[in-house]
């Protein structure tokens, strides 16, 4: 299958291509030419483990990868590094309403779903494109991100990853995380400043034509593990169609073919899309619901058809969805024009210059039909996390306490009862503070690890063992560095004199 790119749709790259490269060469992102399609039948007979449905449907999407291949990226990434056995299992809150848990990796949030799987994915991809060259992944994190891709590309064959990180811009809890990742290939360094000083400096490294040729003098190439990257969405696609499933499964055969309505707390618009994408490939869904917090940029274009990013920056309590430009957006954008590239050129041209474009009538006609948007905000977050522990015993995270506020919203106006699923992206032991406050009241006076004790002592739920085990474990990066001193650091971390 071949895939175009969303601002000259003239492009045509295979799958390892467009992975291997990560952003089209016009900076546009890479979309599927096609979108392979499932049937009612393939859903009753599909495979019961995750992996092998896994493999199933990436193998549509990346079909000059060898069928071996595919499952053993799966199997690599899926085998043993999710605890309780189901990567993704659907948990039901009350009728009609189901929880889908995607936050049972090694980082406790949902990025490990795709990021546990992109390394393997990335390394076949520059096999296939016939190259023979060590990857190295550079990411600036603002926190997340960084962790999940360490995780992911820990001792994997053929790569290094170097993460850096604002020094006064992340948590205690994300800096352990990070200082005391394991493997042979992975290296960590804080950078002076807040995340923008981050960024500038390593987007500087990426287009250095010295640093390149240094690289490729060692037999080595940058990549990165973005979101934007098509191997990080297409792994997302998969865990919908499982809910699906698991679902059928547990209702037997009158929910069969039935619909549901899908609800995504949404930032960067990676993880709603995926479900888009799940539609679009068969899988009966009446309404994709977008969830934002205060930054509810989303919420106004999905409603009006207009995008202003022109606002105030909120920072809030669920941090993952603070964002203002959400790049997966152009995807969307290119499959609704019906593959005009000329017109996305034109949006993204306008949102650069003037932070802000509008879409014509026929978008926003399919916008409405397929999207319901709303957002929420801190203080509606803590009362749904309290509300929702009260009623159900169910401990939500603060991002996914704005899918439910937001869902709540919904049922209020619609009053369509179509089963839901709720993407639920992080464990709430990760964002403990903001939880312990919304069930027990201001407790900032303590430290981080006795709020997650003490949430564990309230919830009666344990504490998960990668966030449990970080109190005892060793530092191994402790450098700190400035926005100038990035290069030096790479090359010092690579080996390159
Ligand atoms: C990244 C993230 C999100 C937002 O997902 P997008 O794909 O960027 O829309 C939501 N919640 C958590 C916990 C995240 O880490």
């Amino acid at each position: 299958m071949q895939y175009t790119s969303t601002r000259n749709n003239t492009v045509r790259v295979d799958s390892a291509t467009a992975i291997a490269r990560g952003i089209s060469p016009d900076g546009g992102l890479y979309v599927p030419c096609e979108i392979p399609t499932i049937t009612a039948g393939e859903f009753s007979s599909a495979a019961a483990d995750y992996r092998d449905l896994a493999a199933d449907i990436l193998g549509r999407f990346l079909t000059d990868y060898k069928t071996e291949t595919v499952k053993e990226c799966v199997y690599s990434a899926y085998t043993d590094k999710f605890s309780g056995g189901h990567p993704a299992p659907c948990v039901k809150l009350k009728d009609n309403e189901y929880i889908l848990e995607l936050w049972h990796g090694p980082t406790c949030a949902f990025k490990d779903m795709a990021l546990q799987l992109l390394p393997y994915l990335l390394t076949n991809a520059v096999t296939i494109c016939g190259e023979d060259k060590e990857i190295i992944i550079l990411v600036a994190t603002s926190g997340d991100t960084g962790k999940a891709a360490l995780e992911g590309f820990a001792d994997v064959p053929g790569t290094k990853i170097i993460v850096f990180y604002p020094s006064d811009g992340v948590s205690r809890i994300q800096k352990l995380q990070m200082t005391t990742q394991s493997g042979a290939n992975v290296n960590v360094c804080a950078v002076r400043g807040n995340f923008d000083d981050t960024q500038t400096g390593v987007k500087k490294i990426f287009t250095d034509d010295g640093m390149k040729s240094a690289l490729a003098e060692n037999g080595m190439a940058f990549s990165s593990a973005n979101s934007i990257n098509w191997g990080r969405l297409a792994p997302q696609i998969v865990y919908y169609i499982s809910a699906y499933l698991d679902i059928m499964n547990t209702r037997g055969g009158e929910f069969d073919g039935k619909p549901i309505n899908i609800v995504v707390p949404t930032g960067n618009f990676g993880n709603i899309l995926a479900a888009y994408y799940a539609k679009l490939m068969g899988l009966p869904v009446n309404k994709l619901i977008c969830a934002s917090n205060a930054n509810d940029v989303l919420t106004e274009f999905l409603r009006t058809g207009v995008y202003d990013r022109n606002r105030p920056f909120h920072t809030t309590i669920s941090p993952s969805m603070d964002i203002l430009i959400s790049s997966n957006l152009e995807r969307l954008l290119y499959h609704l024009s019906g593959c005009d590239s000329e017109r996305v050129s034109g949006w993204m041209k306008q949102l650069s210059e003037t932070g802000r474009y509008e879409v014509d009538e026929d978008i926003k006609a399919q916008l409405r039909e397929l999207f319901w948007a709303g957002s929420c905000d801190d203080n509606g977050t803590q009362v749904q996390i309290k509300k929702t522990f009260d009623e159900h015993h169910y401990l939500a995270d603060t991002h996914t306490a704005v899918a439910l506020d937001v869902y709540e919203q919904y049922l209020a106006q619609t009053g369509d009862n179509t089963p839901a699923v709720i993407a639920s992206t992080a464990s709430p032991f990760k964002f403990s503070g903001s939880v312990l406050e919304a069930l027990a009241g201001d407790c900032s006076e303590l430290e981080e690890f006795d709020m997650i004790d003490k949430l564990s002592e309230i919830s009666g739920q344990p504490v998960p063992a990668p966030l449990a085990g970080l109190k005892t474990r060793e530092v191994r990066f402790d450098k700190v560095c400035s926005r100038d001193e990035l290069a030096d650091a790479v090359n010092s971390a690579l080996g390159i004199k």
